[in-house]
């Protein structure tokens, strides 16, 4: 290796561990993130990036076609955002939406940055959740919302082309334009989620879960309904939350925790969706 090439290693790690000291945020569970991306910008990105998603399902007819499943939906959301909102009170401004796509072989859900919610058809079909597994699915998407996990991946991601941009191997790479900063959005809910993000997206789901009165431990039968349908075809929700072989032990461990808010007495608030 040359001096020059290790010299200008030394450099790059130098300005990665400078961005790293002043972007560093954390998280709600009080984890170090990476944060060149603001929330706000994640935010912002993600408003387009929602509407490009769900536009070919919309022309389609193949979004919200089954008002019944909208409406249980809805309900099940309605709980946990007014939890979430109670957790973080600045989510409140948030412009919350719950969208139903009409895939019967997709197995999948997720939220963008933002409060922006989407259920696949096919998580309801082949997974057959009761009310409170369905809970805990939705609570842990918006769990990632709070803990502004996708602001953390688009930041990851343009560390690395930054990382790749100083050590000269790409001469000319466009700035982050709108285009670009939405494309990113729409890409970070379909990059794998780490370890550590899914650790915390099951603490923080699995409370608003309780608190909205769903049931705890369906956060244990949950996922081992989609360990057993893992064994089938390829699950897209499972490409993007990998099953870490310890997670049944930390939520069964979380449960019991968790059971004082579950059995509060009394009517639990709801956030109204709009349409
Ligand atoms: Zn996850």
């Amino acid at each position: 290796m040359s001096r020059g090439f290790a010299r200008l290693r030394q450099s790059i790690l130098w300005v990665l561990t400078a961005l790293w000291m002043v972007s560093c945020a954390v998280s709600p569970t009080g984890r170090h993130q990476l944060m060149l991306v603001s929330e706000d910008q994640a935010i912002a990105a993600s408003r387009e990036a929602y509407v490009e998603t769900l536009k070919p399902f919309k022309e389609a007819g193949k979004l919200n076609d089954d008002p019944a499943l909208k409406a249980r939906i809805d309900r099940i959301a309605g709980r946990l955002i007014a939890q979430a909102i109670k957790m973080r009170p600045d989510t409140r401004n948030w412009d919350w939406s719950v969208n139903v796509i009409d895939d019967p072989d997709v197995v999948n859900a997720w939220a963008m940055a933002g409060g922006k919610i989407a259920v696949y058809t096919g998580l309801i079909k082949k997974l057959k959740p009761t009310d409170d597994e369905l809970a805990q699915v939705l609570g842990h998407e918006i769990a990632h919302a709070l803990a502004k996990h996708q602001a953390e991946k688009m930041s990851v991601a343009m560390a690395s082309s930054m990382g790749v941009l100083a050590a000269g191997m790409v001469s000319k790479r466009p700035a982050l334009t709108m285009a670009g900063a939405a494309a990113a959005a729409a890409l970070a809910i379909q990059l794998p989620n780490s370890r550590a993000e899914e650790a915390e997206a099951d603490r923080i789901g699995i409370e608003l879960a309780a608190k909205a009165g769903y049931d705890p431990r369906a956060a244990i039968t949950l996922w081992k309904k989609m360990a057993k349908l893992s064994k089938g075809p390829s699950l897209e929700f499972l490409s993007t939350h990998p099953l870490p072989e310890n997670r049944m032990k930390a939520l069964a461990r979380l449960a019991p925790q968790m059971m004082r808010y579950y059995e509060q007495k009394g009517d639990r608030p709801v956030y109204h969706i709009k349409d």
